[in-house]
C-alpha cells in the first residue's frame, strides 16, 4: 500500500514530516508522499531525517489554482506535483509568492471575524500552527478553543467556507501557471480529489482533463478518501482513456481531519503499489507517462 497525499506540519497537518515517515514505516507502507499546501518545508524535513530502506518518499506538493475559464467551477481546484526538484530556484521564488498571499490573508479573515463580534487574534491560532503555514483549518481550530464553534466543518460551515461571512479569497495562480511550475520543477503534475470539484455548467470532467492535459498535465488522483469505488473506477478509466498516470492518497491531515488515517482513509482504502512504481518510472525517464 501507498499514500501519495498528505499533509505535514508545514502546513495543515498535525504530525511533522519526521512523525509522518515513522507512521509510514509502521504501517509499512511501500511510498509517501508529502503534499503540503503552497510549501516544500515537510518534504525537505523528511528527507533530511533520512528515509528508512523500505519506504520510498517522493518529494511532493498540492497547490490550489483557479480552474480554466472554459470549465467554471466551484469546489477545490488543487495540483499536485511529484518529484519536484526541492531546490528548484524558481520553485523556491514561486512558492515564496504564494506564501506571502497567505500570510496577507490571515489578518483579513482575523478582521472579518473580528467584525462579527468574535474576539479572536493572530496569537490564538499560531499556536495551532507548529511554526507550518497558517491555513484556514488552524483558524478553525482557534474558533473551536474560543467555545465559538464546535467542530470543524462548523467553523467552515458558518464562518470560513467559500462564500461565508469571514471567507477572503486568496491569490492562485492559474491551471496554466500551476502545472508550469510543477514541470519546470522536473515534477509531475497530477489533478487532486477530481470528486471535489464542482461543474457549474454541468459540463464532464473529461473536458476539464482535456483542457488541463492540453497544458501539460501528467496525472489524475484516482484513489481519495472521498472516491467510492464507482469514482476509482471511473477516473481510472478517465486516466486511460487521456493517457495519463493513476495516482492515490488519503489526504492526511493528522487531528484536523480526524476520520482520515494515513494509508487507509476512512479505514477501507488501499492504493496499490505499481502506481508509485508508474510514477517513478515516467519522473525518471523525461516524464513519458506512456512508459
Ligand atoms: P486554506 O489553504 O487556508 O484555503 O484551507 C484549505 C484547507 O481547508 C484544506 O485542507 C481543506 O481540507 C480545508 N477545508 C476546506 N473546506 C473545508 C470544509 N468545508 N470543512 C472542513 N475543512 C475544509
Ligand atoms: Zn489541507
Ligand atoms: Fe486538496
Ligand atoms: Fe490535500
Amino acid at each position: 500500500m501507498i499514500d501519495l497525499h498528505i499533509h505535514s506540519t508545514a502546513s495543515d497537518g498535525t504530525f511533522s514530516a519526521i512523525e509522518i515517515v515513522k507512521m509510514a514505516f509502521k504501517l509499512r507502507l511501500k511510498a509517501i508522499s508529502i503534499t503540503d499546501h503552497d510549501t516544500i518545508d515537510g518534504a525537505t524535513e523528511a528527507i533530511q531525517s533520512g528515509i528508512p530502506e523500505n519506504l520510498n518518499f517522493v518529494p511532493g506538493i498540492e497547490i490550489s489554482a483557479s480552474p480554466p475559464e472554459q470549465f467554471p467551477c466551484s469546489g477545490s481546484f488543487h495540483i499536485l506535483g511529484y518529484f519536484i526538484q526541492l531546490q528548484n530556484q524558481s520553485l523556491n521564488q514561486t512558492l515564496k509568492t504564494l506564501q506571502e498571499a497567505r500570510k496577507n490573508r490571515n489578518p483579513l479573515i482575523i478582521q472579518r471575524l473580528n467584525d462579527l463580534g468574535i474576539d479572536i487574534s493572530i496569537n490564538d491560532i499560531i499556536v495551532n500552527a507548529s511554526n507550518g503555514q497558517i491555513g484556514r483549518p488552524h483558524i478553525a481550530k482557534a474558533l473551536i478553543s474560543k467555545g465559538v464553534v464546535r467542530t470543524i466543518n462548523e467553523a467552515f460551515d458558518t464562518y470560513l467556507g467559500k462564500g461565508k461571512p469571514a471567507y477572503v479569497d486568496k491569490f492562485r495562480f492559474t491551471s496554466e501557471q500551476a502545472i508550469d511550475m510543477i514541470l519546470k520543477a522536473g515534477g509531475i503534475p497530477v489533478l487532486a480529489h477530481p470528486v471535489l470539484i464542482k461543474p457549474t455548467n454541468n459540463q464532464p470532467i473529461e473536458y476539464l482533463i482535456e483542457i488541463l492535459k492540453g497544458m501539460g498535465l501528467k496525472g489524475l488522483e484516482v484513489y481519495y478518501s472521498d472516491h467510492t469505488e464507482l469514482h476509482v473506477k471511473q477516473y481510472s478509466n478517465i486516466a486511460k482513456q487521456f493517457d495519463l498516470l493513476e495516482t492515490g492518497g488519503t489526504d492526511f491531515h493528522g487531528n484536523l481531519k480526524p476520520d482520515i488515517m494515513i494509508g487507509s482513509g476512512r479505514g477501507n482504502m488501499s492504493i496499490p503499489d505499481y502506481l508509485y512504481q508508474k510514477l517513478f518510472f515516467a519522473a525518471q525517464l523525461g516524464h513519458d507517462p506512456k512508459v
